[in-house]
């Protein structure tokens, strides 16, 4: 006997992924020059020489038996200490090493969290859409209830719709900017509507409502544009942040939760997600990235390829005659389907081996999400084929 839930879980690939394998199997047999991949949201910038050489003189430096050691569950106290003396330096906040929890990237940082806040089995925890298909699955398999919200045509906050859907029950929220997959960012007055917001239903039910962030791509933000750090806005925030998109570094699975001072119940939520994590296998964060992190919690990375992929995309897409929202962070556009239809967009357009993933697992049918940390040529020489589709699509 097994879990059935998690069974078909096991056995079914993403949507993302199924795109992506079919896409690694027809490079393999057609050459990979003839697929088009814009399904996953791997880096395409290398990691910076800068952390590479800092990897290798850590490698050097530290005694062997020691750098590889388990870490005390949380992260090694000093990589913690350098990680809130970069955000108290950055967002003029108190945090000790006491107040982050390292983890396996953000998707563990989300599960201990959810797992941490889900109280009894009506506890729901809403995401605004388009939001990343796997908070469904995250918060379903802790034991909560996920609760999707549609927001603004343009992808702002539509607190509305939100309000409608806050009831007793309500743990969280959750609050991805810069968004995967529209590249929305929520502005500094749509936070403060927010956290207004919050605070009233929070009163109303006598029991904090907390926003819980997702914040794989705080950093990855074009024109100078500034990304509000919501815990200076609303004090019960919870920070599930990830190194993963900065550095360029998924694979090695680093990333961490913050539980600043004055969240209600601060030490007792931060206990909770220690116990999470631990129960789920979490503990201790590859010890070589914290050193790492330790070194450099910061480095000002060149994002300027993704900002000339934005730009080539955006401008030949609307040329054919697309609509999207124009991304003003990370690195996905979330593309109109011209029939209305992203589902038959995304198969039509995999018959021409132009892989774009369908926006109904992230809440928004009538759209198909494009990443574009790929290399420039590959955007260039799909153009054609995305005028077809239009043609085709309409
Ligand atoms: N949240 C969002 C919005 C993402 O886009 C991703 C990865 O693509 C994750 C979480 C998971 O990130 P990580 O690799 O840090 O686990």
């Amino acid at each position: 006997m097994y879990s059935q839930r998690l069974f078909k879980l096991g056995d079914q690939a993403s949507p993302i992924r199924e795109l992506f394998n079919y896409g690694q199997e027809q490079a393999r047999i057609l050459g990979p020059d003839k697929v088009f991949d814009f399904t996953i949201g791997n880096p395409s910038i290398p990691l910076p020489d800068v952390l590479t050489e800092a990897l290798e003189d850590i490698i050097k430096e530290c005694d062997p038996v020691a750098l590889h050691s388990y870490s005390v569950s949380a992260g090694h106290p000093s990589a913690r200490k350098a990680v809130a003396d970069n955000l108290n330096e950055r967002f003029g906040t108190n945090y000790g090493p006491q107040n982050l929890y390292f983890t396996c990237g953000a998707a563990a940082a989300l599960c201990a969290t959810f797992a941490a806040l889900t109280y009894d089995e009506n506890s729901e925890f809403i995401a605004l859409a388009p939001y990343f298909p796997e908070y469904h699955n995250f918060v379903e398999t802790k034991g909560g209830k996920f609760v999707a919200v549609a927001n603004a045509p343009d992808f702002r906050l539509n607190l509305e719709a939100l309000e409608a859907a806050i009831n007793p029950h309500t743990q969280a929220v959750i609050v991805n900017s810069p968004n995967n997959p529209s590249g929305k960012v929520y502005s500094e007055e749509e936070i403060k509507d927010l956290a207004r917001l919050l605070e009233r239903k929070s009163k109303e039910y006598n029991k904090p409502i907390y926003i819980v962030t997702d914040e794989p791509y705080r950093e990855l933000v074009y024109g100078g544009l500034k990304v509000p750090f919501i815990p200076n806005y609303y004090r019960d925030t919870i920070v599930c942040y990830s190194y993963s998109k900065l550095y360029s570094l998924p694979g090695e699975r680093i990333g961490y939760v913050l539980v600043p001072p004055e969240l209600t119940d601060s030490e007792s939520v931060y206990k909770a997600i220690a116990g999470a994590a631990r129960t789920q296998g979490y503990v201790c964060a590859p010890v070589l990235f914290q050193r790492l992190i330790e070194r450099y919690p910061d480095f000002p990375v060149d994002f300027s390829l993704y900002e000339l992929n934005r730009e080539k995309l955006s401008t030949s897409l609307k040329e054919i005659g697309y609509e999207c929202v124009e991304p003003e962070g990370a690195f996905y556009l979330f593309l109109k389907a011209p029939s209305g239809d992203g589902s038959e967009f995304s198969k039509l357009a995999k018959e021409k081996n132009v892989l774009v993933v369908p926006g109904v697992g992230f809440g928004c049918r009538d759209y198909v999400r494009v990443s574009y940390c790929v290399p420039t040529e590959r955007i260039e020489r799909a153009m054609p084929l995305f005028a077809e589709l239009y043609q085709a699509s309409k």
